[in-house]
C-alpha cells in the first residue's frame, strides 16, 4: 500500500522486480546474469588507491573514463560521444526522460528487459509492444515501423538471440528524427556490436555496462555511446538529477578494468565455452533452447514444468530465474556459471528429472 502521502504519480508507479540477491552464500546464484570470475586483480588495486581521495567529490563529468571508453571502442569516438552513468540502467532511465515525448509511443519488443516499460511508465511515456516472432527472433518489420522512438536489447533478455548488424541497421535507418536506443549489456557474450554504426546514424545511442562481461556489477557502471548532441542532452538531464552519480571509485575500477582486455577475453571466453558445453548436455536431458549469443540460457523442458524445476533447483541450493509473462511463463533463464557450477545443475536436473 502507498502511503496517503504519496504523489498521485507515484501511486501509480508498478516497479521493477530485480532478481533475489539472497543471504546465504553457499547457494550457486544463477538468477541475476552476474559473472562468474572475479574482477581482474588490477581493478580491485585502482580502487584501493581512488579510496585514499574519499574525501574529495569524484569528477563529475568522469572525464578520463569516458576518454578511456572512447579509446578501447574506437571507430572514431571521443569522449564527447561517451556518457557515463551509475550502472546501465540508470542510463537507460536518464535516456528515456531525454530522448522520448509525452505526446508520441515509442516501441520495444513484448518480450525484452522489464525494467522498459517501468521507465516509460515513470516518465508517462506511451508505448506500443511488438511481438517477438514465434521463434523468439525480433520483428524486424514491426519494430521499423513510424513511432517516437524504439528501444531493444541485443542479445535480447531473457531469450539471449542476437539480431544479426545488419538488420540493427535497418531498424535505425527506419527512424530518422527518433532515437533507436540500443542496448548491449550483452554483446561482449556475442558477435557484432552496433558501436561502428554510430558515426552514420547520429539517432542512433548505444548502451553498454561493466556489469557482466567486466564483472564489476557491484560497482553501478554503465555507459552509453552515440552522436555528441545526444550525449550533450544526457548530460544536461543528468545534471538537473545529481552531477555526481559515479563515484570514484566507481571512475576509478571501471578505467582499470578497460586496461585488462587480455584477462576479460579469457574470462569472457571461458563463459562462451561453458556456455555452448552446458546448452548441449540440457539439449541432450530434453531442454528446449534458442542458441544463446549471451551469458545466459533461456530454456524449456519438454516434460516438466519451469515453476516446478526452479522450486526443485532451489531445495538443491541453485537459484535460477522465471518470469511470469504468459508467453514465456515455462522457461528458465539461467546464468551461465563456472564449469563446476554449471556441472552441479546438469547433475542437480538430471536427479530431478529421473
Ligand atoms: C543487466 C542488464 C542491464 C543493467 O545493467 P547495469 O549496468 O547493472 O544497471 C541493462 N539491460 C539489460 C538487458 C540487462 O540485462
Amino acid at each position: 500500500m502507498p502511503s496517503p502521502y504519496a504523489s498521485r504519480l507515484a501511486k501509480t508507479l508498478t516497479p521493477y522486480v530485480p532478481g533475489e540477491q539472497p543471504a546465504a552464500r553457499r547457494l550457486i546464484k544463477l538468477n541475476t546474469n552476474e559473472n562468474p570470475y572475479p574482477p581482474a586483480p588490477a581493478v580491485l588495486e585502482a580502487i584501493a588507491a581512488a579510496a585514499g581521495d574519499l574525501r574529495l567529490y569524484p569528477d563529475p563529468g568522469c572525464a578520463a573514463l569516458r576518454e578511456a571508453i572512447a579509446r578501447r571502442h574506437g571507430c572514431g569516438l571521443t569522449g564527447q560521444n561517451v556518457f557515463v552513468g551509475n550502472g546501465s540502467d540508470e542510463v537507460l532511465a536518464f535516456s528515456f526522460l531525454a530522448f522520448f515525448d509525452p505526446g508520441s509511443p515509442i516501441v520495444f519488443p513484448d518480450i525484452t528487459y522489464s525494467f522498459y516499460p517501468v521507465f516509460a511508465k515513470l516518465f508517462s511515456i506511451p508505448y506500443r509492444t511488438v511481438p517477438l516472432n514465434p521463434d523468439f527472433t525480433l520483428d524486424v518489420h514491426g519494430m521499423s515501423s513510424p513511432s517516437g522512438g524504439v528501444v531493444f536489447a541485443n542479445p535480447n533478455a531473457p531469450t539471449a538471440i542476437e539480431l544479426p548488424l545488419p538488420q540493427v541497421r535497418r531498424i535505425v535507418a527506419a527512424h530518422p528524427g527518433k532515437v533507436v536506443l540500443l542496448d548491449e549489456a550483452y554483446i561482449e557474450f556475442g558477435n557484432e556490436s552496433a558501436v561502428r554504426l554510430i558515426k552514420e546514424y547520429p539517432n542512433l545511442l548505444v548502451v553498454k555496462t561493466f556489469s557482466k562481461s567486466h564483472a564489476l556489477a557491484g560497482l553501478r557502471v554503465g555507459y552509453a555511446l552515440g552522436d555528441e548532441g545526444l550525449i550533450k542532452t544526457l548530460n544536461d538531464v543528468k545534471d538537473s538529477f545529481n552531477s555526481y552519480p559515479v563515484d570514484r571509485l566507481a571512475q576509478a575500477g571501471a578505467a582499470a578494468a578497460l586496461c585488462e582486455e587480455a584477462y576479460y577475453k579469457k574470462t569472457i571466453e571461458a563463459i562462451r565455452k561453458t556456455r555452448d558445453q552446458s546448452a548441449a548436455a540440457l539439449k541432450a536431458m530434453g531442454f528446449m533452447m534458442p542458441d544463446s549469443n549471451a551469458n545466459f540460457l533461456f530454456m524449456q523442458h519438454e516434460r516438466v514444468h519451469a515453476i516446478e524445476l526452479m522450486r526443485r533447483l532451489r531445495e538443491r541450493g541453485i537459484v535460477v530465474r522465471r518470469f511470469t509473462l504468459e508467453r514465456i511463463e515455462n522457461r528458465l533463464r539461467v546464468t551461465v556459471g563456472t564449469e563446476e557450477q554449471m556441472g552441479a545443475l546438469i547433475s542437480e536436473l538430471k536427479k530431478i528429472l529421473g
